[in-house]
């Protein structure tokens, strides 16, 4: 099976999908990691992401995508992936439709307001980077961490215009993508309101 994830920052995604890889056996590809991973081997690839990363400026998309068709022809991951994060842009997906077209495409579905929610509530131990929330999942002493002791903060990426946005990018980004997907009938739809367990459960179902 050949799934691509689509979801705003704060859905959850990156577990779901880690979640789903094991469950459905496939592999959970992050662009992200990808990124990482090729600087690390040192390939030609890998050393131009390097010099743009280096100097601030973002990976194109020729580049991305000459890097997912790598990974992608990697023989551990013939018995399907969850691509996470790619792609991202129109010209990302018809090159994707060229060398590996995925299945479905799983859209989970939230709204903003419950995203910046979840998010402004987020506290995070600046010493050990545990990750905390106000109400979901609060410290047993108001603002410092469990394990260390640290008095918790607020990330700069979790503030509220910070995640206004990067949701108003997302959306800009993701919309057309879902239209792409949609003519194909290969989008699915999942409600990623509730809890991970529940979001999982809703995904499972659809895709039988
Ligand atoms: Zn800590």
């Amino acid at each position: 099976m050949k799934l691509v994830f689509l979801g705003p920052p704060g859905a959850g995604k990156g577990t779901l999908a880690a979640d789903a890889a094991v469950d459905l056996k496939l592999s959970h590809i992050s662009t992200g990691e990808i990124f990482r991973e090729a600087v690390r081997a040192g390939t030609p690839l890998g050393l131009k992401v390097k010099s743009i990363l280096d100097s601030g400026g973002l990976v194109s998309d020729y580049l991305t995508v000459e890097l997912v068709k790598e990974r992608l022809a990697q023989p551990d991951v013939s018995g399907g992936w969850i691509l996470d994060g790619f792609p991202r842009t129109i010209p990302q997906a018809e090159a994707l439709e060229i060398f590996n077209p995925p299945e479905r495409v799983v859209n989970f579905d939230v709204t903003d307001e419950l995203i910046i929610a979840r998010l402004a509530g987020r506290r995070t131990c600046p010493s050990c980077k545990r990750i905390y929330h106000v109400t979901n999942m609060p410290p047993k002493k108001d603002g410092v961490c469990d394990a260390c002791g640290a008095v918790l903060v607020i990330r700069e990426d979790d503030s509220e215009s910070s995640v206004r946005h990067r949701l108003v990018t997302y959306r800009r980004q993701t919309a057309p993508l879902i239209g792409f997907y949609e003519v194909k009938g290969r989008v699915l739809t999942i409600d990623a309101a509730g809890s991970p367990s529940v979001v999982y459960e809703g995904f499972r179902k659809a895709l039988r």
